[in-house]
């Protein structure tokens, strides 16, 4: 089990609701981004004498702007629905990360400066002025939210503390006090075309390495194109595909998948990235400058559709924003869906029975699947409701023999998040991370001890790096985390060795 300073959530039987411990995270900060990457991004470079002027104007714009903020800010009734829904807090017990009270951080600043009882009467009315202590609280529990919608799922109203936290990240930009880990990555991918900072040289080496890999593998020749123009396919994937393990087994079953169907693609070095931290920090800006790189890649390159990798979040800025931020994109295909998930395009391939499969290939797994809070709660694929939930089970039920579901109440519609989502991944917040990893390693346990599961597959980056980092604090192998392309990877016969 891997070792840490903090106390780790016992998990042996389930996670219940724990006692309530103020304050008990408090002490866990993020590390500041940088006046350059502040700059960089449109922000000032550092916190501006008249902040508080400056944050109060900014919120005020943002509720014009966004009127479900408003609304949200206004309905909630107290009903406490949402107040054990949260895996921080059930990782935790600090009561700031109830979903409630998480959003009473913005909702007390609100009555106080834009409602006439919150003026009149202040504390009595539960308003409180943005002061000092009020922007380290933003700073501390707006970074221990990973807008994963979950507590919508519970609130009679749909309140969304995902769209509160974003907001509250966008104003505390607005003042020059960011956040360095999203901000250093997006600005890399400004600079790049993705998160890592990997330039074409690093690229084609690598897609040149995977090749010689697989062939050497299989015996056959399966391509990993990079910029090349009249592709049919532009295949946008997080970066950590091309290097990370184990996401690097799925960018192999990607292009099994291309080659056995044979469908031309392409990777594209302008835009290398499917990840859109822009979202993240609620920045419009930002997210609209990364989505239109990758509408102008495949317009560049010629292409007719658009099939995007892996990634939790950016399929759900591709899915719900890419049209508003970077539309139309008139240049595609008007018969696939823009943008069409890779597991989309999979299982259409499987249902025609299009792909070769052997499933004993993966015989030596008994898997289950682990739905991600963004394509779960906040996008949709295929043309049937719950699409997003069915057709990635599909896909594992026809690549594995050993299928086994995990419980309904931690997974589909009210999943648990990872822990490392949102922006979290980083290393100063492992305590938040690991300690809100505890709802979905509780449901992975029950699953690993009772029915002989030993893998989670997973469409998700940001599951991937987490899961593999945390689990091991509850004593369950990192190699239990794949990749849903990884298994179809195994599975898919080329007619090699
Ligand atoms: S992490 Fe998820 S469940 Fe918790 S407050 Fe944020 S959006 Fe709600
Ligand atoms: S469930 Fe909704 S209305 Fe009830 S406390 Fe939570 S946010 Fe407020």
């Amino acid at each position: 089990m891997a070792k840490a300073d903090f106390e780790i959530p016992d998990i042996e039987n389930g996670v219940s609701v724990p006692a309530i411990k103020p304050g008990a995270m408090a002490h866990v900060k993020y590390h500041a981004a940088s006046e350059a990457h502040l700059s960089k991004l449109g922000f000032p470079a550092k916190r501006v004498d008249n902040w508080k002027e400056v944050a109060l104007a900014k919120m005020n714009e943002l509720m014009g702007k966004y009127k479900s903020l408003k609304l949200f800010l206004d309905v909630c009734v107290k009903c406490g629905a949402c107040a054990d829904k949260c895996h921080y807090f059930l990782g935790t017990g600090d009561p700031n990360n109830m979903p409630v009270a998480r959003q009473e951080l913005m909702r007390k600043v609100y009555r106080k400066n834009f409602t006439l009882g919150g003026k009149l009467f202040g504390g009595l009315a539960r308003a409180e002025d943005l002061t000092e202590e009020v922007l380290r609280e933003w700073m501390t529990y707006f970074h221990q939210c990973s807008q994963c919608r979950r507590c919508s799922v519970f609130c009679p109203f749909g309140i969304d503390t995902a769209e509160i936290s974003m907001a509250a990240r966008e104003i505390m930009d607005s003042i020059g006090v960011g956040q360095k880990y999203t901000l250093e990555i997006i600005a890399k991918v400004h600079d790049t075309g993705n998160n890592l900072g990997i330039p074409k040289d690093a690229l084609i080496g690598t897609l040149e390495f995977l090749e010689e890999d697989v062939k050497e593998a299989t015996g056959v020749d399966v391509k990993f194109p990079l910029d090349q123009k009249g592709a049919e396919v532009m295949l946008i994937v997080p970066s950590a595909d091309f290097f990370s393990s184990p996401h690097v087994d799925s960018l192999v079953g990607y292009a099994k998948v291309f080659h056995a169907a044979g469908i031309s693609y392409t990777f594209s070095s302008h835009a290398s990235e499917f990840a859109n931290f822009g979202m993240f920090i609620g920045s419009y800006d930002n997210t609209k400058k990364i989505a239109t790189r990758i509408a102008d890649a495949g317009r560049e390159l010629g292409v007719k559709r658009i099939v995007v990798g892996e990634c939790g979040h950016a399929y759900r800025v591709a899915y719900s924003f890419w049209n508003t931020l970077a539309g139309p994109f008139d240049y595609l295909d008007k018969n696939h869906a823009v943008p069409t998930h890779i597991c989309e395009f999979t299982e259409e391939l499987i249902r025609r029975n299009a792909l070769r499969l052997d499933k004993s290939a993966n015989d030596e797994f008994t898997v289950t699947y682990h739905d991600s809070c963004n394509v779960a709660r906040a996008s949709r694929m295929g043309t049937e409701p719950g699409g997003q939930f069915e057709i990635p089970r599909n896909i594992l039920k026809a690549v594995c023999n050993k299928y086994v579901e995990m419980d309904p109440e931690a997974n589909r519609e009210k999943t648990f998040c990872c822990g490392g989502g949102g922006g979290l991944l980083s290393d100063e917040l492992l305590e938040v991370r690991v300690k809100g990893a505890a709802p979905k390693a509780a449901a992975l346990k029950e699953v690993m001890d009772n029915q002989g599961v030993n893998t989670m597959a997973m469409i998700c980056a940001i599951c991937k790096a987490q899961f593999t980092k945390v689990l091991p604090y509850y004593d369950i192998p990192m190699e239990a985390v794949a990749g849903v392309h990884q298994l179809v990877g195994n599975a898919i016969q080329l007619g090699g060795k």
